[in-house]
């Protein structure tokens, strides 16, 4: 498994579903659970920038998969530069799964959002938001900061985008971890058109 997110997700719904199918009662509701995913994946995503006012200037374009890049050996997401204190909006509708402080990330951010993709957001100076709020794009989540490994660096917010569900097609054999960009997702896919 891939991140603590994915790990969480795949046990809560094989659970589920094991659930389902051991109570006499609720066997014949074994498939709802898959329906639900299957809704899940048909929801639009209608991505937009994460930090309020930026424009595809404030990140490198390669940023992602960046390599050599310390414990984490390549750099699974974009930083996107803004001053300390600007409002972390959310790149997508969605709710949020946890709110965390400490660690390399810092004050950090997990959003649930469409196709069952999971946004992170990290090194922030305040989180303004709580575990199972729902947001709509563009709401306001917390501020740009320098918390976690980003301490004594520009404040960024470093925004990653993990998938539960592999992209067998986005595996690639000359990258470094390159099977990792299976779980990984480019932000730059959706946010640079
Ligand atoms: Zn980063």
């Amino acid at each position: 498994m891939i991140t603590n997110t994915t790990k969480r997700f795949w046990i809560t719904l094989l659970t589920s579903i094991a659930f389902l199918v051991r109570n006499r009662a609720y066997r014949k509701w074994f498939w709802l659970p898959l329906v639900v995913v299957g809704i899940g994946f048909l929801i639009p995503q209608n991505m937009i920038i994460p930090v309020a006012g930026a424009t595809i200037k404030n990140w490198d374009d390669h940023s992602f998969w960046a390599y050599p890049w310390g414990t984490s050996i390549t750099h699974k997401g974009i930083d996107i530069f803004a001053e300390k204190g600007t409002s972390v909006i959310a790149a997508t509708k969605g709710i949020v799964v946890y709110t965390h402080k400490g660690g390399k990330g810092g004050k950090s951010v997990m959003i649930l959002g469409p196709k069952w993709r999971f946004h992170y957001y990290a090194h922030l100076d305040e989180i303004d938001t709580f575990p199972l709020a729902p947001v709509a794009a563009g709401s306001v989540i917390g501020t740009v900061g320098d918390t976690g490994n980003a301490k004594g660096k520009p404040p960024h917010l470093h925004y990653a985008i993990t998938t539960p569900f592999p992209y067998i097609n986005l595996r690639d054999d000359t990258a470094v971890q390159g099977w990792k960009k299976m779980y990984y997702l480019d932000p730059d896919t959706w946010l640079r058109q």
